[in-house]
């Protein structure tokens, strides 16, 4: 018999917290990882009941933990158990992802720099003088419009359903944005209003961060089946299950430049493995990892 000799006392250790744990896919992502850059390392989920988050966290730290990725619910929960927060987790007001260094917890949020490589990646183009329409406004509606903003648009509108939750976000990223000279979010009225429509016909990306269109309910779209796209416009969707939501059949229809959230997913994993061990792989060095993994995520 073959002996599983990959785990030893020398091992690093990393992981995920969250509640529930069950469908992650980020240990794939994370012990492929380890594997491909030949580090000595495992990354395990671990499901931390309702009011065990600080139990959880003191445990993983004095076990000697690296670091680890934290998910649904506790992503807000965790800053307080933090002794540094990156200016874009506070600007969020969630962490995704935490490192350990002595006693210290140092906390980070790896959407927006996930998300920003991955468009790059997957559209071959980037956000300079652009026109962008975000569609939603919860917790990856702010991540998006943040770098999208610093990434060098020229305009973000942001249109959600609830147009108050728009407007709140809108608030909240402006007063930051502002202070460093970058473009202005704006949001008209919602998701159906005449200054939505415009300001959709009108730009260069759109982008939905709503979860209209996930699994199961994939019949849903955020933008009604009579929209009518253009043909130069690029779709994003942060959706990746399925791989081909109906907003983008319907983008598609018209030409457009479309790719689906499988590469954001990908990304901000490998920021997080990046923060951890101290180093930056370069896009190069993982094309072959993220077509694996994509492929492993569309079966
Ligand atoms: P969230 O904070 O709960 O926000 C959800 C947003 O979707 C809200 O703006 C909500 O509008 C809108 N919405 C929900 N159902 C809708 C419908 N039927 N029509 C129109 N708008 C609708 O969620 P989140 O954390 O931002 O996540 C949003 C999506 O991003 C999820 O699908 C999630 O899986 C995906 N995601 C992907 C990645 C990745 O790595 N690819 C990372 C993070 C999140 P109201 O305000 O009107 O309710």
């Amino acid at each position: 018999m073959q002996l599983d000799t990959r785990v030893g006392g020398k091992t690093k250790l990393t992981g995920l917290i969250g509640n529930p744990i069950e469908h992650t896919v980020s240990p794939v992502l994370q012990n492929s990882l380890f594997s491909m850059m030949g580090i000595d390392g495992i990354y395990i989920p671990v499901k931390v009941p309702q009011g065990k988050l600080g139990d959880a966290i003191c445990g993983l730290k004095a076990s000697g933990f690296t670091g680890f990725n934290v998910t649904i619910p506790y992503k807000e929960e965790v800053l307080q158990f933090l002794d540094d927060i990156s200016d874009e987790a506070v600007l969020l007001g969630a962490a995704n992802t935490i490192r350990v260094s002595g006693d210290k917890l140092y906390g980070y949020n790896t959407d927006g720099d996930g998300f920003l490589r991955a468009f790059r990646e997957q559209t071959e183009s980037g956000f300079e003088g652009k026109l962008v329409c975000i569609l939603g406004a919860g917790g990856t509606a702010r991540a998006l419009t943040a770098k999208i903003a610093t990434a060098g648009a020229e305009r973000i509108t942001v249109i959600n359903r609830t147009p108050e939750r728009a407007q709140e976000l809108s608030v909240n990223v402006n007063r930051i944005l502002e202070a460093r000279g970058f473009c202005k979010i704006t949001e008209p009225a919602g998701l159906d209003s005449r200054e939505a429509l415009a300001a959709l016909e009108a730009c260069d990306v759109i982008i939905n961060t709503t979860s209209a269109g996930m699994y199961p309910k994939v019949d849903n779209s955020p933008l009604k089946d009579d929209f009518r796209f253009r043909s130069e416009q690029i779709v994003y969707d942060v959706i990746y299950n399925p791989a081909e939501t109906k907003l983008l059949a319907q983008a598609k229809q018209f030409g457009c430049r479309t790719a689906n959230g499988a590469g954001m997913l990908f990304y901000q994993g490998v920021r997080a493995f990046e923060i951890w061990m101290g180093t930056d792989i370069p896009d190069i060095k993982l094309r072959d990892l993220s077509s694996a993994f994509v492929k492993y995520l569309a079966e």
